[in-house]
């Protein structure tokens, strides 16, 4: 049997990693400015992280649902309290896409409605309905295209409330900055139209916080830069700093009711235990302050290279370590030259945008390294 062929792939294969370096078969060392699509947050091979999954590995791996587990009530705890959710409830389960289909279901069952409002160009997830809340006809699958979707402009609050006066809504979903689409982060004034108008209408106000949450954005979630508050958050990939897990914050306003959700790995006790880890380090090693810090530098930096090398750049756009470098069209070949030249990950969008998405742990020389190799690849 061989691997069903659905992923481009670099020649690369990685086999060691260290904080923001990894180490392909070759030794070569590259530095990952990618985070293998914004999943490593406290860094590849952290120490404490292995230690605490290592020990946890000894005592138990995984039991099911069915018992009490003490380590989901604990990182329920530290979850609220980092984040400033610690009146809302959290549900386990195993990926950004599962967190979001939890989410739309969620809404769903609390508003006894089935209309869902979704945005131009977003991305959500793969399956069923978080597929059918993204805009790419390339992933929807005629299966997937029966959920009752509408997908409005981003940032117009005329075309969302016409659709949420219509009566007919559940839920809108809205990432905290549009990541796969290119890095287009809602204005701050129309997140804060979203929460009233959903109020309003009775419809539930979803926050994928896949991609832009745990800290990456200088903030827990990128949407608090708005200081709204969403009535369900969803949380993955740098949750486990790449081990498997994915979560739905949950506000009081929705009761659980045994059976709604389930799941038989979500919150087992690796998982737990990762996230437990993740957490701790964010906290311990200022993590957050770090995103804010080193991402401020770089978008302020490539803005000047912006205007120092005139026509090669179109725009920088994001927050924290959460950067969109759209290039000129003729310019796109950069991206592979960092690779190839100056070992140096990065993530894409579209064939001209450079997503810049680094374990929150990079330093200032690690930025300064991107960019100048950035410059002199610019340059050339
Ligand atoms: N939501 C957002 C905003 C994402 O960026 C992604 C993945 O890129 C997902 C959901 C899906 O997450 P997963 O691949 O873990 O299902």
């Amino acid at each position: 049997m061989k691997p069903f062929n659905v992923y481009k792939t670099w020649p690369v294969e990685p086999v060691k990693a260290k904080s923001c370096k990894v180490w392909d078969r070759d030794g070569i060392e590259y530095l990952d400015l990618y985070g293998g699509h914004a999943v490593i947050s406290i860094g590849h091979g952290h120490p404490y992280y292995v230690k605490m999954l290592c020990e946890q590995m000894d005592k138990i791996c995984f039991y099911s649902n069915s018992v009490q587990n003490s380590l989901q009530v604990e990182l329920a705890d530290k979850l609220g309290k980092i984040s400033g959710y610690d009146d809302y409830s959290l549900f386990l389960c195993n990926s950004g896409a599962e967190a979001n289909e939890n989410a739309l279901k969620l809404a769903s069952f609390a508003s006894g409605k089935k209309r869902v409002v979704s945005f131009k160009e977003a991305f959500h997830g793969r399956t069923s309905g978080a597929v059918a809340v993204t805009d790419n006809p390339n992933y929807v699958s005629p299966f997937n295209a029966g959920h009752e979707v509408t997908f409005v402009p981003i940032n117009s609050v005329s075309a969302v409330e016409n659709e949420l006066s219509k009566g007919d809504v559940a839920a809108v979903i809205i990432e905290g900055i549009q990541g796969v689409a290119g890095i287009y982060e809602p204005d701050s004034s129309f997140l804060k139209e979203l929460s009233l108008l959903t109020k309003k209408f009775g419809a539930f106000l979803i926050l994928d916080e896949v991609q832009s949450g745990y800290g990456r954005t200088g903030q827990f979630f990128a949407h608090q830069h708005s200081g709204i508050k969403p009535d369900i958050i969803t949380t993955a990939k740098g949750m486990g700093n790449g081990f498997p897990i994915g979560g739905v914050i949950i506000s009081s306003e929705i009761k659980p009711v045994p059976g709604m959700l389930g799941s038989t790995f979500g919150g087992n006790h690796l998982a737990c235990t990762a996230a437990i880890a993740v957490l701790d380090v964010l906290q311990s090693e200022s993590l957050i302050q770090n995103a804010a810090k080193v991402g401020e530098w770089l978008i302020a930096s490539l803005k000047k290279i912006q205007v120092d090398i005139p026509g090669k750049i179109t725009s920088v756009r994001g927050r924290g370590l959460m950067i969109g470098i759209e290039l000129d069209n003729k310019y796109t070949e950069v991206r592979d030259r960092l690779l190839f030249e100056n070992h140096i990950f990065t993530g894409s969008s579209k064939s001209n945008i450079i997503r810049i998405l680094p374990p929150l742990t990079i330093s200032m020389e690690e930025a300064e390294y991107f960019l100048k190799s950035f410059t002199d690849q610019l340059n050339k």
